[in-house]
């Protein structure tokens, strides 16, 4: 008796890190205390250098069906999904990097095995076809580059998810829009749950119930230490953050 729980003691006192531990993703790369602008290839490195688990980095199609990474639909002020690629060139991030398209970014990454890509694909403003259309690019560059067992995928739209499953059964593709439960996405096939810290707050069973559906989770975005012990002990996959320096010393507590 005395013997159990002296060894519960000790478990119980042994670190986060000591349990099946959430993974890190750099949410649009290394950027916050870095020079890196976001989503740009030298974020990529950073996260790279930082051995997150995973960095994740955002993907839009442009008006001549280049697949480009920046976060918001403009790339500072020209709109990507109206504009051509060569008309976004006029425009470079403040380290001199101009607009990534996403094989140049897969391609950085690929050039090592230890950080995962983490390619969101982004709702298309002009319309589900454009939507669509991105998606069928998407898994047809990174079949092309045979980056399929490093890249996961995460969308918005519902409608981008079934597509992605569709074109490649093996990727994995996880819903961020937080509106579908466990048990809906399990029954569609799609791998997991990536949601809003909210939508967990509201939602107290979900990882619970995606875990017992095989599903994985993935929090975002969690910038904040009370979150990220939240998090780490709900035992959540996946924790997406724009501070990984900080979730590592969390975790490491
Ligand atoms: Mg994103």
């Amino acid at each position: 008796m005395k013997k159990s729980l002296v060894l519960l003691t000790v478990i119980s006192s042994l670190s986060l890190s000591a349990v099946a531990q959430s993974k890190i993703i750099a949410h649009r790369g290394v950027w916050k205390h870095t020079q890196a602008p976001q989503n740009s290839i030298k974020s990529l490195e950073e996260a790279i250098q930082l051995k997150v688990w995973g960095a994740e980095f955002d993907v839009h199609l442009t008006k001549d069906d280049v697949l480009v990474v920046n976060h918001d639909n403009d790339f500072y002020g020209i709109d990507i999904a109206t504009a051509t690629y060569a008309e976004l060139l006029a425009k470079k991030h403040p380290n001199g990097e101009s607009i990534p398209t996403a094989e140049a970014y897969l391609k950085a990454g690929l050039a090592q095995k230890g950080t995962k890509l983490i390619y969101e694909l982004k709702t298309n403003k002009l319309g589900t076809e454009r939507t669509l259309k991105a998606a069928e690019q998407s898994v047809a560059l990174v079949k092309q580059l045979g980056a399929q067992a490093q890249v996961e995928y995460i969308a918005f739209s519902y409608d981008a998810c079934l597509r992605l499953k569709e074109l490649d059964a093996k990727a994995k593709v996880h819903y961020l829009n937080g509106d579908k439960s466990p048990k809906e996405l399990k029954a569609v096939k799609i791998d997991g749950l990536d949601y809003h810290i909210n939508v967990y707050k509201q939602n107290p069973t979900w990882i619970k119930e995606a875990k017992n559906l095989k599903l994985k989770t993935n929090v975002w975005t969690v910038n904040k230490e009370e979150d990220m012990t939240f998090f780490a002990k709900e035992k959540v996959d996946f924790i997406t953050t724009d501070e990984p320096e900080l979730l590592q010393k969390v975790l490491s507590k």
